[in-house]
């Protein structure tokens, strides 16, 4: 099968923050492969823009580098890579002084599509924006992009948006969640609403509970301080977990469009029951053998922040009424495994008997590894010896379904930002969405705070704190197994 690669218009791409971890790592090489894809057009330039002192053409070494580490066997394609650093310039330029920015503004006179990544500290924002507008760089077509952390509460969120609204529209403004780039992500929208089957189960009547698990292998070795002040609740809940309920969740929205779809997440966040904060899992983990524990990691012994959260939430609507969402999400835990499931409930009558008459099906959304879908359904085990049933996965691996091009599937970010250059905010985080989600996770957090919460210890390799377990068999229900 031969994917459709449709080039976006002509633009300039300003990364702030182009000499980057995050640039290094994601933006560039990401740009690369559609670059390589046929995507870019002719005339496409990125301006990486830092401080640092260097020309365009140092610059255009340190991208090749970056791609030569992180860019895969594309970057053994030397033509192109060659053809693709020629698009490249470098401004130094400081966002909170006035060095740089005469020299931004004479490259940007092109009339074509002027993007702005801010892949710099929030605490710059207000001090980029500003200064784009005040010489004269940006204009009311030109589009920002902004990176997590969105805020560390309500207070600050609004105050970043405030900040960003002095100088752009929302139209403007792209606030990235790179989970919602995923294929996954966007095929789970495709499978609810694109056929008939699923959408009438999708409720109450049918659903007997959804997990969502975004379990990872690494601590927080190398940004321990950060992560420190922040929290698995901050940095995964709020966002990452928080989007893929909202996906799940929502209402079909009219139109596929960004505000239509923007607006039924919303209301899925307004219709989160608040949640009593010692009812939610926290947890911390531990050394092994190999690794430091948590505490060693962010070099605070006497840390109270939480590695791993796991929690059961309710959304307050008709569709939803009496259906839990189980949530989790850890380091160090046994595999790096991100899915969504929906598990449905027990047939209201079983024609079969004993052992035979257990069995359910279960929609698994895979966001890492293997991205792809399979639901489980039973059948009858093949060969005689009477009826005996087994539950087996209708597998849509997207490797296996898609061959070749099931290669395009592996990074968000090169996705995302061509949206950005096409316009379209639908999988970006809308301003209001980003404060509601704040607005629910505030009180809890607080509440925490409020009591010291000690959060409990697990194992390095382990599926989390044992009261995580906890939270489900009380219930009568058990966690999906985390594998890689
Ligand atoms: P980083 O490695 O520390 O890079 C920061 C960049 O900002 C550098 O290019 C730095 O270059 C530039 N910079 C710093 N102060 C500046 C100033 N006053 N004026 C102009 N440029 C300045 O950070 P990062 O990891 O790439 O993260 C960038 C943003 O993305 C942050 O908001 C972070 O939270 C977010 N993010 C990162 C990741 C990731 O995987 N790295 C993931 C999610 C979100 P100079 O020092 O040369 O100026």
């Amino acid at each position: 099968m031969v994917s459709r690669v449709i080039p976006v218009d002509p633009f300039d791409l300003v990364i702030f923050g182009g000499t980057g971890d995050l640039a290094r790592r994601k933006i560039l090489p990401g740009l690369y492969r559609r670059f390589r894809a046929g995507q870019m057009p002719e005339g496409a330039r990125i301006i990486g823009a830092a401080r640092s002192e260097m020309d365009a053409e140092g610059y255009r070494q340190l991208i090749s580098a970056a791609i030569a580490e992180f860019g895969g066997t594309e970057a053994e394609d030397q033509a192109s890579l060659a053809a693709f650093l020629g698009g490249l310039d470098y401004v130094t330029i400081d966002a909170t002084g006035d060095g740089g920015w005469k020299d931004l503004a004479a490259l940007m006179s092109r009339d074509v599509v002027r993007a702005f990544y801010f892949s710099v500290a929030p605490a710059l924002f207000g001090a980029l924006a500003e200064r784009l507008h005040a010489h004269g760089i940006a204009n009311d077509q030109s589009r920002i992009v902004v990176e997590k952390p969105f805020g560390r509460d309500l207070a600050s969120a609004r105050s970043l948006n405030q900040t960003l609204a002095a100088h752009f529209d929302e139209h403007q403004i792209y606030r990235i969640d790179h989970y919602l780039g995923k294929e996954t992500v966007q095929n789970l929208m495709a499978v609810r609403f694109g056929n008939v089957l699923f959408e009438p189960l999708w409720n109450n009547h049918y659903v007997d509970h959804i997990q969502i698990t975004v379990a990872e292998t690494v601590g927080v070795g190398g940004r321990g301080s950060y992560y420190d002040k922040s929290g698995a609740m901050r940095d995964m809940v709020q966002n990452h977990l928080m989007q893929l309920l909202c996906l799940i969740a929502m209402e079909p929205p009219s139109h596929f469009d960004a505000d239509a779809v923007r607006d039924e997440k919303l209301k899925v966040i307004r219709a989160l029951q608040p949640l009593d904060p010692h009812h939610v899992v926290r947890g911390q983990y531990d050394a092994s053998t190999e690794s430091p524990s948590y505490r060693e990691d962010a070099e605070n012994a006497r840390s109270f922040t939480e590695s791993f959260v796991a929690m059961k939430c309710h959304i307050a609507n008709w569709r939803w009424a009496g259906v839990p969402f189980y949530l989790r999400t850890g380091k160090r835990l046994k595999a790096r495994s991100s899915e969504i499931a929906v598990v449905f409930q027990d047939l209201g009558h079983s024609i079969f008997e004993g052992d035979e008459a257990r069995h359910r099906n279960i929609l698994s959304i895979r966001l890492q590894p293997n991205e792809g879908m399979d639901l489980q359904v039973t059948i009858k085990e093949p060969g005689p010896g009477g009826m005996r049933l087994i539950d087996v996965p209708l597998d849509m691996t997207f490797a296996d379904a898609l061959g070749d091009d099931a290669g395009d599937v592996t990074d968000a970010y090169e996705r995302l930002i061509m949206d950005v250059i096409r316009g379209n905010q639908t999988l970006f985080m809308r301003g209001d969405e980003v404060e509601a989600a704040w607005a629910w996770t505030d009180p809890i957090i607080a509440g925490w705070e409020a009591r010291n919460d000690v959060p409990k210890h697990y194992d390095t390799g382990s599926n989390g704190p044992e009261d995580a377990m906890m939270l489900m068999h009380r219930d009568g229900r058990r966690w999906r197994e985390i594998k890689g």
